[in-house]
């Protein structure tokens, strides 16, 4: 494929970070690969399995003379490492990042952005449970969405090759607004996030209760939300503390049909419970059909690879 970027800086060496530099290495997308975390054992692990190019102590130090910047860190500290690029930032470069939450990154980050260099803002609708430097691969990307937050002062160039970018490591692009970004995340992904960490929550006060049962018996509706609330605590605290607003609309709306639902048992309302059951298993068919998971049981857990 062809080389899209001479020099690309990965600001963090996680999950998306990793499965960037395996994709983009693959298929030859960039001239060299240049990484820095905040630790020195996650830079260790990168120097020493070889997952980009060159390892730098610090990001001001990984940006210089990269054509591509991509800000792979926890959507809380993007603000602070925009704030320490800025000055090393070379003229004509991109700058993107990879966060959940959008309007706060923009707000975060947008300011630090030297004139001459492009910030465009991305998300890919991709991820695993798993966190760090070795829990990448190269098809993570692969037949998910990448949405792009361009604005109208953004060069058209700079997008089209970033576009270019996320369609090489196999993603569909799709163009959004910051605002609606957050509030389409928080229906997809944010709150049912947060009703997972709460159900395993409750059955880890069962236990008592229940002895071991509920790891023994884990049937796959509570294994799936415990696969889902394994995913990075810190990550997942900052999409609430930056999400706030879409989430707690949300998490007001759940509360309602929560409580719908709670009723219907209650006064024995077969017929409503029934008739919610087909519509909700209807948006399941949707998903499959639009080719955003399986039909393989286990909500097609053996077909992803870690
Ligand atoms: P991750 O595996 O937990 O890795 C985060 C990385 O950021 C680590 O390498 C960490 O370094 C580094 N980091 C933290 N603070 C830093 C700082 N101040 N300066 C430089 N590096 C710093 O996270 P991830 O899953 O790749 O997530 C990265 C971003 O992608 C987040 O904004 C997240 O919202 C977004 N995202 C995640 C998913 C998902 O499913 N996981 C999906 C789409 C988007 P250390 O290892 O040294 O701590």
């Amino acid at each position: 494929m062809t080389r899209l970027y001479e020099r690309v800086a990965l600001i963090g060496l996680g999950l998306i970070a990793s499965s960037m530099a395996h994709g983009m290495r693959g298929r030859g997308l960039a001239g060299e690969i240049v990484g820095t975390a905040r630790s020195p054992e996650t830079r260790a692990i990168a120097a020493g399995d070889g997952l980009v190019d060159r390892v730098t102590e610090t990001a001001a130090e990984a940006v210089q003379g990269a054509d591509l910047v991509v800000l792979a860190a926890p959507v809380g500290v993007m603000g602070s490492i925009a704030e320490e690029i800025a000055p090393h930032l070379a003229r004509g470069a991109t700058v993107t990042d990879v966060g959940s939450v959008k309007r706060a990154v923009v707000t975060d980050v947008g300011p630090h952005i030297p004139d001459g260099v492009t910030f465009i803002p991305g998300h890919p609708l991709a991820g695993t449970e798993h966190s760090g430097p070795r829990s990448g691969f190269a098809e993570l990307f692969e037949n998910r969405w990448c949405l792009l937050l361009p604005d109208e002062n953004t060069d058209p160039a700079a997008l089209a090759r970033l576009r270019q970018l996320w369609e090489a490591l196999g993603s569909n692009v799709d163009l959004m607004d910051p605002d609606h970004h957050d509030l389409v995340l928080a229906v997809t992904s944010h709150t049912p996030h947060l009703i997972a960490y709460t159900m395993v929550g409750v059955a880890d006060d069962l236990r008592r209760v229940t002895d071991s049962e509920v790891i023994k018996y884990s049937a796959a509706g509570f294994r799936d939300f415990t696969r889902i609330a394994a995913s990075d605590p810190v990550m997942w605290r900052d999409v609430f503390l930056t999400n706030k607003d879409a989430t707690l609309e949300i998490l007001g709306r759940f509360t309602e049909e929560l409580f719908a639902l709670q009723r219907a048992i209650r006064t024995g309302d077969g017929a409503q419970l029934e008739a919610y059951f087909a519509r909700t298993r209807a948006i399941r068919r949707g998903i499959i059909e639009a080719g955003q998971d399986t039909e393989a049981p286990d909500f097609g857990r053996g077909s992803v690879k870690r």
